[in-house]
């Protein structure tokens, strides 16, 4: 009959309890792994399919910016193919930090597969990725001849649609002049008081960092006062000069409308689509919070990227207007939009100004015969000018100042107006009046329905899993290439989702 060991058994018999056999944890010792560098990650792995991609591609603008040659006294600099690969898969996995890359190269398979289980400093993986604006573009274009040649670009048919990314900067950072020149006043005298920072009492290190601070905070202020001037430069009212501020740390950022419905600092990142695979075409950044006059630009890059214009282009209600419907024709390329929206605008300003509802445009009568209209007092507002305005011509008619002075109803027709009263009537340009009857066909009607799926779907990739709701470098410069970089990751990913098939390893 087997023994029976169970505790139970042991504690009936009366025995004492016998002690737990259990491993030692020892954090004492030093072990030596060997370490399989090819076998960090799987066959699958989409960090081979980067690598894969990005050794097929021609580096040469990046490799001609090296001045570290054989031959000549110097240290070897990193692969450029490394430093790429690397940002892409820090890109794909939402990582966006140089420091947070570094620190991954130290205990992250996949970093160390990339890498051979050597770190790459911060420093480099940051200059590197804000150095090359020649070369990165070079690299857009390069990966679009890869994903055309695989038959995922078209350029049938485009949707573009402006997104707006927060900027690496606070909506308190913004002021207005007074402001950022008492700061700077501030900035100079502190800087002036520095003292040599081999003197200081604190560590050199220190204190050269927190001299350079002062000099960077310095250098920030007089661009923003700069920024300052050109935003004053675009307003044409004095009231609205006035009111104009900058943000003494992104003196590029604007504040604009965002997806939330809150104003703050941001960048308008523009994003062309080739509705075939849903791969972007073309990327830029402005400074502009509407998107009105961006689709003619947008246009121009991916022709400057594909060497040719998109037969169609799909945008929304932002981008519809007379310069950009000519800019199209001009172009030979077919626009399909939804109409700008009316806005109440005319009603509210009549209110605003004191105008009674009766005296509202619909109470005045067309008169054939004087080619004007005329008023509920039966004076006639003759034709003044006409003014294109956008989408419209704007015809205004005015009656003379006599009549009205002697008016009875000019308290509730045009209270403390020194003129005559106006009236305009808008008509829709010959151009619209086609783009109208073109869009209320159902063909157009269904292309401009598969507009959100298409704009939308690299906006919301971008944004939820690279992880771009806001920039983490300043300028406008240094933010395109941000937008490059994560609209580059966003590419080589769907390469991966359509093309890529994993292959096996080389016998070693
Ligand atoms: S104020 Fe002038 S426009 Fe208005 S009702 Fe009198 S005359 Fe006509």
């Amino acid at each position: 009959m087997e023994k029976d060991k169970s505790w139970a058994a042991v504690l009936l018999k009366g025995e004492q309890q016998p002690r737990v056999r259990r491993k030692e944890i020892n954090r004492q010792q030093l072990l030596l792994r060997p370490v399989e560098v090819e076998k960090l990650v799987d066959l699958g792995h989409p960090v081979r399919a980067i690598w894969e991609l990005v050794v097929r591609l021609n580096l040469e603008p990046f490799y001609a910016e090296i001045e570290s040659v054989e031959g000549v006294a110097g240290r070897p600099v990193w692969d450029p193919r490394l430093l790429i690969s690397l940002w892409i898969y820090a890109y794909k996995d939402g990582v966006s930090s140089a420091r947070e890359i570094a620190r991954l190269c130290e205990y992250h398979p996949v970093y160390q597969w990339l890498t051979g289980l050597e770190i790459v400093n911060y420093h480099t993986l940051a200059d590197f990725r804000i150095r090359h604006k020649e070369a990165l573009d070079q690299l857009f274009i390069e990966v679009l001849g890869v994903l055309s040649h695989e038959g995922l670009i078209t350029l049938q048919r485009v949707m573009h649609d402006g997104t707006k990314v927060k900027a690496c900067a606070s909506s308190k950072s913004f002021h207005r002049k007074a402001t950022l020149e008492d700061h700077l006043r501030l900035a100079r005298e502190q800087v002036e008081q520095m003292g040599d920072p081999e003197l200081e009492e604190l560590s050199q290190r220190v204190a050269k960092a927190r001299q350079r601070a002062l000099r960077e905070k310095q250098q920030r202020l007089g661009e923003a006062l700069k920024e300052l001037e050109q935003i004053e430069a675009s307003r044409s009212k004095t009231s609205e000069k006035e009111k104009a501020r900058a943000s003494s740390t992104d003196p590029e950022a604007r504040v604009m409308l965002q997806a939330n419905s809150a104003y703050g600092p941001a960048y308008n990142v523009q994003i062309s689509t080739d509705a075939q695979s849903k791969i972007i075409v073309g990327v830029g950044v402005t400074q502009a919070s509407a998107d009105a006059a961006e689709l003619e630009p947008a246009v121009d890059r991916v022709e400057a990227n594909l060497g040719q214009r998109p037969k169609q282009v799909v945008v929304d209600g932002g981008f519809t207007n007379q310069t950009t419907m000519e800019a199209m024709t001009e172009k030979q390329v077919d626009m399909i939009g939804s109409l700008p929206e009316r806005s109440g605008v005319v009603p509210n300003r009549l209110e605003q100004r004191g105008v009674s509802p009766d005296f509202y445009p619909q109470a005045f009568e067309y008169d054939r015969n004087a080619n004007g209209y005329r008023c509920p007092a039966g004076k006639v507002l003759a034709y003044e000018t006409q003014e294109r305005q956008g989408a419209t011509l704007r015809h205004r008619y005015r009656a003379k100042a006599s009549d009205c002075r002697a008016c009875e109803c000019q308290a509730q027709c045009c209270p403390g107006a020194k003129r005559g009263r106006s009236l305009v009537r808008s008509e829709a340009t010959p151009e619209m009046v086609a783009f109208q009857a073109k869009m209320e066909t159902p063909e157009a009607q269904a292309i401009y329905k598969q507009r959100a799926g298409v704009a939308e779907f690299p906006n919301a990739w971008i944004k939820d899993k690279i992880g771009l709701r806001q920039f983490r470098l300043r300028g406008l410069t240094k933010v395109t290439l941000e937008s490059l970089w994560a609209c580059l990751t966003y590419n080589i990913c769907q390469w991966i989702r359509l093309c890529w098939k994993p292959q096996q390893l080389a016998p070693a």
